[in-house]
């Protein structure tokens, strides 16, 4: 190895909540590529405030800007690059783009956010599914209006649910739009059959969207992410939550197909970075009743979470069938098809929560789609 890439260095800067001052407290973190470790500078006090240390809760992959990584069980907010040798790897290497699952992709919605992580190898930052009301069509489509295909293109994206997504690759706007292929259908399936609209598209619907232009992913990113409000149903409904650990490993799309193959409708999705004050707000049913409870709030918050609000008659007991015994290991020998037997890893890291009580449903959905998607418009 070059003695340049021993000694890489890079350096973010961090917000902290502290809720024992209610204050915001600031930090430089640096990462080392060649050993994976973190080491943390207060430069209100100038000193090191954590030496030199290998994390198992941080790695390169969770290293970008808008993320917020777990250290010791603390969540920092990834604000900005710390110098300009971080900046311009980071945004040359973790680049976004905005990208959009249409109206016609709804039941491949699992299969299309499986290929983003497992074949496109793109990351997910940001993800809402929401409605497009014809205003806010007109507002994302503005460049096509007086088009011969513009009225049908205005009804095809606000036909039904869309799905938002920030994306984020090196160079993310050309290998997204080249992930998708071109615009029309039948030129996709000709020549580029592996796309995901020669794959997924049919006749005038190409199922996925992707910005052309930086200027574009800013501005259709300000319009889906901040401006649209999406209403829980908040009847009828269970909360299922895909927990970051399940995330990281690339099975998020996996799981969200098995849900919509089983026949549950996914009603609210999006993705929130939540910290631990919110996971025990979110968990405090369980303080003194579950023996790991502080490990499940720790793994809460090392990454984001995607909440969904999940619909069906008799949702509640159907959903936990589906997700399965809390233990992994009890999931794998007497119930092999359910999530947690697929998905889970032990008591703590096991793929999903889901509601437990009818009378908790109503709740925890509420708690997601209303009450952090109202503080928390960013994500
Ligand atoms: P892209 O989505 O690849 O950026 P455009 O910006 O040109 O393509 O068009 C926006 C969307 O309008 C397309 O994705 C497609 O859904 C629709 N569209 C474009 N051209 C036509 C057409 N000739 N007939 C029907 N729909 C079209
Ligand atoms: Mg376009």
């Amino acid at each position: 190895m070059l003695r340049n890439e021993v000694n890489q260095r890079f350096c973010f800067l961090t917000e902290f909540y502290d809720p024992s001052a209610a204050l915001i407290r600031h930090y430089q973190v640096f990462y080392y590529p060649s050993d994976g470790a973190i080491e943390i500078y207060d430069p209100k006090n100038n000193r090191i405030f954590l030496k030199r240390i290998q994390l198992p809760t941080v790695s390169f992959k969770d290293l970008y800007k808008g993320n917020e990584i777990n250290i010791f069980s603390r969540l920092h907010k990834i604000a900005d690059y710390g110098d300009e040798y971080t900046r311009k790897y980071f945004e040359k290497t973790r680049s976004t783009t905005y990208g959009m699952i249409k109206p016609d992709g709804y039941m491949n919605i699992g299969k299309i956010i499986d290929m983003i992580y497992n074949v496109g190898g793109f990351t997910i930052g940001k993800l809402k599914l929401c409605r497009m009301s014809k205003e806010n069509a007109s507002i994302f489509y503005a460049e096509h209006q007086g088009k011969p295909f513009y009225n049908f293109l205005i009804d095809y994206i606000t036909s039904d649910f869309i799905v938002g997504m920030e994306l984020i690759k090196e160079d993310a706007i050309k290998a997204w739009r080249s992930f998708i292929g071109p615009t029309n259908v039948d030129k996709a399936k000709a020549e580029a059959p592996n796309s995901l609209r020669a794959i997924f598209g049919n006749g005038g619907k190409n199922t996925v969207h992707g910005s052309d232009s930086e200027a574009s992913v800013k501005r259709e990113c300000a319009l889906v992410f901040n401006k649209i409000r999406h209403e829980p149903y908040l009847t009828n409904c269970s909360c299922l939550v895909i927990k970051p650990h399940a995330i990281k490993e690339g099975n998020a799309g996996k799981i969200i197909d098995i849900i919509l193959t089983e026949g549950f409708e996914i009603s609210s999705m999006q993705m929130f970075y939540i910290d631990k004050i919110q996971a025990e707000e979110f968990f405090q049913v369980y303080k003194g009743v579950l023996p790991e409870y502080s490990q499940m709030i720790d793994s809460m918050s090392c990454g984001p979470i995607i909440a969904m609000e999940i619909r069906q008659d008799d949702v509640v007991n159907k959903l936990r069938n589906l997700v399965g015994p809390q233990d992994p290991d009890i999931a794998k020998k007497l119930r092999p098809n359910t999530i947690r037997a697929k998905f889970g890893k032990n008591r703590v890291f096991n793929a999903v929560h889901c509601t437990d009580l009818e009378e908790d449903a109503v709740l925890e959905c509420d708690y997601f789609f209303n009450k952090l998607a109202s503080y928390k418009p960013d994500y």
